[in-house]
């Protein structure tokens, strides 16, 4: 059975797309069968994966809307052991044309469901919203990973979005978990970010990864490559911590041995 991870904050630009592209890769270095699930109508965890969204005919918006099969729509990549179900523009769509249909928060559920023995971990990559895409995606998901910047209004939105989890988990999927919160974008030279690390794991706790992700340059460039970090630069800082969290996340769930 595939663990589903979801990658969710209403934030945008808090490190989402880069997490799910880089986390995926390393699990896939571990000899993980990953599937990423790009649920943003933006698309870029399917060109950061080297994969032309025009290009595209079936996304995840087909699986959902029209009834496509999601094995038909699947996409290997250049990375051993990784797939994509890619996404398109037309996801913009998807919301409006969702929001009469009958089980509406449960169309990515249905439309996953046979790839859950395809798969050690299917990772979704969420829009910047908490609109009925993302609660799609919440709805499908075993956990969910929140990335925190380590900037300013870190926390801005979080309560939001912890609010809307616990809704989620009266309501649509009681087994819903918190993977963990992870910090992104840390700057050691940084006083603020020491702040914001503090911070966060003074309010969180043991929900927060042992792996702190920092600002890395190659973590920046490599979607330009359509590559994942870890194929652009794999000595490099971001690289390296990326492999780091996906351990920490393999050995959680014991899919590998610590
Ligand atoms: P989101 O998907 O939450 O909107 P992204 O992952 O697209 O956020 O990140 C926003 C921007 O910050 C992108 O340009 C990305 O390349 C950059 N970025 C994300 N994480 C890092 C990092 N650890 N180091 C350097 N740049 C990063
Ligand atoms: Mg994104």
């Amino acid at each position: 059975m595939s663990k589903i991870i979801a990658i969710a904050n209403q934030k945008g630009g808090v490190g989402k797309t880069t997490t799910a592209i880089n986390l995926s890769a390393s699990l896939a270095a571990l000899e993980q069968k990953v599937l990423v699930v790009d649920a943003d109508p933006q698309a870029n965890s399917t060109s950061g994966l080297g994969i032309n969204p025009k290009e595209v005919k079936n996304s995840i918006y087909e699986c959902m809307v029209d009834g496509v099969g999601a094995k038909e729509s699947v996409q290997s990549t250049d990375i051993n052991y990784l797939d994509v179900l890619p996404s398109h523009i037309d996801l913009v769509g998807a919301e409006v044309e969702m929001v009469d249909l009958e089980g509406r928060e449960k169309k990515m559920k249905s439309a996953l469901k046979p790839l859950k023995n395809d798969y050690d971990f299917i990772i979704i990559d969420c829009s910047p919203s908490l609109g009925l895409i993302t609660i799609n995606a919440l709805t499908a998901a075993d956990s969910v990973i929140i990335p925190v910047q380590c900037e300013y209004f870190a926390l801005e939105g979080l309560g939001k979005l912890l609010q809307t989890i616990k809704i989620i988990q009266k309501r649509l999927n009681k087994d819903l978990e918190i993977e963990g919160i992870l910090l992104t974008m840390y700057d050691v030279r940084l006083r603020l970010s020491n702040q914001v690390v503090e911070e966060v794991t003074t309010h969180f706790k043991q929900m927060v990864f042992n792996t702190l992700i920092p600002r890395n340059i190659k973590l920046s460039e490599s979607p330009s490559f359509g590559l994942p970090a870890i194929a652009h630069d794999a000595d490099s800082k971001g690289a390296i911590s990326y492999l780091n969290l996906a351990k920490e996340i393999a050995e959680k769930n014991e899919k590998i041995k610590s």
